[in-house]
């Protein structure tokens, strides 16, 4: 399961910069994941919850926020949101030159600690 080395990696994250920092224990962690990012949240969660056992991160709740999928038009700079459908065209002006700006991101924004 993908997720599992997500987790892993997520954790061993944590803990470095916990350990780092001084502290004893880790709260939470706030993640900002993209709709497009191919992460089951569910699974992760699931995964974060096993690995975290034993840790300084055993009481930690994942704070999860999505970001969803953003495409920019190159042409005209308007912004638009895929959906689920792969988007060739601009809805505006229909340029072809798009760049998917967010929503395949698995960021840690925070970490708060004791
Ligand atoms: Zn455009």
């Amino acid at each position: 399961m993908h997720e599992v080395s997500i987790a892993q990696s997520l954790l061993d994250i944590v803990l470095s910069e916990c350990k780092k920092a001084g502290y004893k224990r880790v709260n939470s962690v706030s993640l900002l994941i993209g709709e497009a990012s191919g992460v089951q949240i569910d699974s992760l969660r699931f995964a974060f919850d096993i690995i975290k056992r034993d840790t300084p991160a055993e009481g930690a709740k994942l704070l999860i926020t999505t970001s969803p999928l953003t495409g920019k038009c190159l042409d005209c700079a308007c912004l638009f949101y895929p959906r689920g459908d792969v988007v060739f065209e601009c809805p505006k002006c229909s340029g072809k030159n798009l760049r998917m700006i967010k929503g395949k991101e698995l960021d840690i924004v925070e970490i708060d600690v004791d």
